[in-house]
């Protein structure tokens, strides 16, 4: 069976983190590839776990030796996602990658079998009550991931699929689906 890229996209506290990694508790041959970004840790992130936390001059000399697959920056500081890790794992899973609109799009034109799949929220409020219950940005922050859901949405038509984060465990089962429909292709 062939391996398969995965990208979830979806505006910031939507529940995209949430859903990779209990999909990945449920499916072992689902990698999870770990971007590196040059914003701080949150309180309860780890250097290794969810992303790579390096500096901005680290990330210039990844930039610099093609270390990105694609890279690009959100409220003032720079993502991308590491090449290297996603060429080889692709060699014995699927690999889903956790990226913006743009990074999706972007990494879709070099891998057109690249499945896109952003993760909506069920309602705006419920997106905010979100953002506010993770306790893990001031208001300011909200308010500028907040901003962002329009454009967010407009990229969505360019999208393979769009699953609601209602209910977590219904939504991963429609991961899940989507994912076991695409490998039996
Ligand atoms: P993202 O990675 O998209 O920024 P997170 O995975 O950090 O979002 O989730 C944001 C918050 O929403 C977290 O506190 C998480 O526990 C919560 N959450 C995620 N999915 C759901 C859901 N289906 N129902 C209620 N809360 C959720
Ligand atoms: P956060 O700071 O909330 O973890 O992430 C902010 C935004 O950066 C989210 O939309 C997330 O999907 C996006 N992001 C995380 N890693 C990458 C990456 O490697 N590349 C791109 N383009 N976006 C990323």
């Amino acid at each position: 069976m062939k391996n398969i890229l995965f990208i979830l996209s979806g505006p910031s506290g939507v529940g995209k983190g949430t859903l990779a990694n209990l999909l990945r508790e449920r499916n072992k041959n689902v990698a999870l590839s770990i971007s590196c970004t040059t914003r701080q840790p949150r309180e309860h992130e780890t250097d290794g776990k969810e992303y790579f936390f390096i500096s901005k001059d680290e990330f210039i000399k990844e930039i610099e030796s093609d270390g990105f697959l694609e890279y690009s920056s959100h409220f003032g500081n720079y993502y991308g996602t590491p090449r290297k890790f996603v060429e080889n794992k692709l060699k014995t899973h699927d690999v889903m990658l956790e990226i913006d609109v743009n990074g999706g799009l972007s990494v879709k034109k070099n891998y057109k079998d690249a499945i896109l799949i952003f993760i909506a929220p069920p309602s705006f409020n419920e997106l905010k009550n979100r953002l506010i219950n993770r306790h893990t940005e001031t208001e300011d922050k909200i308010e500028e991931r907040l901003q962002r859901i329009d454009y967010e949405f407009e990229k969505e038509k360019q999208y393979d699929y769009t699953v609601i984060n209602d209910d977590l465990n219904r939504a991963v089962s429609e991961l899940e689906k989507i994912i076991n429909e695409e490998k039996n292709k």
